[in-house]
């Protein structure tokens, strides 16, 4: 086909998906996620992404890992891997795959942006955030009627308490009221107890850690503000995990057994 000015042709560019692929469990992504994956010939895929998720892309599709680690300095970070762009420049369709949401804590917003700048078109594909799918998964009501009108995602690695300023100005910026959600490494969990404690939450207020959401070895830690951190400790939880301090904690319901052993006992 002749483009319009001679000897120039219009180059096809590949789409990069940015795909999320929920807490854990590959059967929370969603259809759109599992359909890209399942069809894709490049993923590019961050360290939080599990193998059982992983393993849904075809045998002979380009996997690229984006590790943190992987690209060094904290400047790099949040830079989109070179080879996505360039594959997209290739014309080949790239499933750029982040856990949980892609928007949520994910730097997905930076890669967007950089997409833009090299004029790679793209387009974001929801999934499910760590913190709704740990709290759903664990029955524990993040908005229960009765005692928060508003629940707040924080990430305990924000700006300032990385650059060394402390959790106070951190903490300053959380509401006072309602649920709040950490995505956090578990080595932060002891300064954001005690600096929520120091800004005004009672220590007893409840608090749970949620490791492994969604995935088979998920293990759940409840106490207050004053016990969760030793307790976990204690526990041995592992990360990826997330703290949620809240009234709703309190909350959290557990299922009844399939079996009911007492009306069994009555029918013998
Ligand atoms: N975009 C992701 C968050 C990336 S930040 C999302 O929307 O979920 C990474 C943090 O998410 C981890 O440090 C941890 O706090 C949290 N996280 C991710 N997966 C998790 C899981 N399965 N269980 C508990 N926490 C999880």
């Amino acid at each position: 086909m002749s483009s319009r000015v001679e000897g120039v042709r219009p180059i096809r560019r590949g789409k990069v998906w940015l795909v999320g692929a929920g807490p854990g469990d590959p059967e929370l992504l969603t259809v759109r996620a599992h359909r890209l994956l399942a069809s894709a010939t490049v993923v590019a895929y961050d360290e939080l992404v599990p193998a059982g998720v992983l393993a849904l892309a075809p045998a002979d599709a380009e996997l690229i890992p984006v590790g943190r680690r992987a690209r060094g300095c904290r400047h790099h970070e949040a830079r989109i891997h070179p080879l996505v762009v360039e594959r997209a420049l290739e014309g080949k369709d790239v499933v750029r795959l982040k856990g949980g949401d892609p928007f949520v804590f994910g730097r997905g917003g930076e890669e967007a942006e950089e997409l833009a700048a090299a004029r790679v078109p793209f387009e974001v594909v929801p999934g499910i955030s760590a913190a709704l799918g740990a709290a759903a998964a664990a029955a524990l009501p993040l908005t229960h009627r009765e005692c928060a009108a508003s629940v707040t995602l924080v990430t305990a690695h924000a700006a300032q308490a990385e650059a060394g300023e402390g959790d106070r100005d951190l903490l300053a910026t959380v509401p006072r009221e309602g649920t709040l959600v950490f995505y956090m490494g578990l080595g932060r969990l002891e300064a954001t107890c005690a600096a929520l404690a120091a800004g005004g939450r009672s220590p007893q207020t409840p608090a749970a850690v949620v490791s492994k959401a969604t995935l088979p070895d998920s293990r759940l830690v409840v106490g207050t503000l004053e016990t969760i951190a030793a307790r976990v400790r204690e526990a041995g939880l592992e990360a990826p995990a997330l703290l949620v301090v809240g009234e709703v904690v309190a909350r959290r319901v557990e299922s009844p057994a399939i079996v009911d052993e007492a009306a069994a006992r009555l029918a013998r």
